[in-house]
């Protein structure tokens, strides 16, 4: 088959390799749409402590049930399917504290490598987290159930709520369908403060009241949240400056969602008595559970999530050593390799 295999930082290359074999329990998938992501783009960049090398790399993927092992009775062979490439294990200690965001095996067994025309999935995780794609729904929009899930776990922690002002630092696809998930759950006054005026725009049409650019000013934001800030702020960029942004914006009893991570080892100065005399709430945040897959899944058929907006190109998966080096297309929102 084709796939994409990094076999360095900085050296992917689209070649020939072997179908993935499957045991018993284990189903293959044929991948008919995988998208960018930035963890993506990370390993690819400086390699991933999770991610193996070599190996194909793509994780945000739809297909069909192509072979299915001798054991599978959950799906069967030409069943379309939306899957995610984790499921929790049930046993540790975190999935025993109902936190199996954090199982300990989760990244040790997952389903990577959908920028291929076959995955394997393992046993755990295509009887939690591979469903049935509704009819309907393309393969490209079934492939974003994975971080629609990331923004649907994360707004839970932060609970935005009827009538509440939020504003989301960042202008990628997780702000973007931050922008579209706020506005279901009522917010009030959704704002979004990025750097590319075309995203700006996308954010503008998923339902922000307000957008603001690069030249924006914090006091015109907080005068558009007047009197005292926002009630919420989602932090979608993963930057010592954002997260501190994030603080010095929110409103005195405010909360905060951290959805964007900083490099491992960063530390971030923040203004103590901010936090303790303004009685804030901070989140973090990390990954989903086979909840929120189902709900993201829902949510795309829905249609309540403005998925080619956020779908930028799609193109054949030969194509992918381009849209990963130095002179990719700037700009693009996720765009959908099709193998
Ligand atoms: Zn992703
Ligand atoms: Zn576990």
């Amino acid at each position: 088959m084709k796939a994409a295999i990094l076999h360095a930082p900085l050296d992917l290359r689209y070649e020939t390799v072997p179908v993935p074999a499957f045991s018993d329990g284990e189903i293959l998938i044929r991948v008919r749409a995988a998208l960018t992501c930035g963890t993506d783009q990370k390993a690819y960049l400086r390699g991933h402590p999770k991610i193996r090398i070599p190996g194909a790399l793509g994780h945000e993927f739809s297909g069909e049930v192509a072979a299915a092992g001798r054991a599978v009775q959950n799906v069967r062979v030409g069943d379309r399917v939306a899957c995610v490439h984790t499921a929790p294990c049930g046993e540790c200690f975190f999935c025993g504290k109902r936190q199996p965001n954090l199982c300990e095996t989760l990244t040790d067994r997952m389903a990577y490598g959908a920028y291929a025309e076959y995955i394997r999935i393992p046993e755990h995780v295509h009887r939690q987290n591979c469903l049935p794609l509704p009819p309907g729904l393309t393969h490209e929009a079934a492939a974003l159930t994975e971080p629609l899930a990331c923004c649907v776990y994360g707004m839970k922690q932060v609970n935005v709520r009827e009538g509440e002002t939020v504003l989301i630092l960042g202008d990628g696809p997780v702000a973007l369908m931050m922008v579209a998930l706020a506005r279901l759950r009522g917010a009030h006054s959704v704002a979004v403060a990025g750097r590319h005026k075309a995203r700006l725009d996308v954010a503008a049409a998923a339902g922000a009241q307000r957008v603001f650019g690069e030249q924006s000013a914090a006091s015109e934001i907080l005068d558009f949240f007047r009197p005292r800030g926002p009630d919420v702020v989602l932090e979608c960029v993963g930057n010592p400056d954002t997260w501190r942004l994030a603080l010095s914006l929110v409103r005195p009893g405010g909360r905060i969602l951290l959805f964007g991570g900083c490099p491992p080892g960063v530390e971030v100065p923040i203004d103590a008595g901010k936090i303790h005399y303004g009685h804030l709430a901070i989140y973090g945040t990390f990954h989903f559970t086979p909840v929120e897959v189902r709900e993201a899944l829902n949510l795309l058929e829905s249609g309540s999530i403005p998925v080619y907006p956020l779908i930028t190109a799609r193109v054949p998966l030969s194509d992918i050593p381009r849209y990963f080096s130095a002179d990719a297309p700037k700009d693009y929102l996720k765009v959908a390799f099709i193998p």
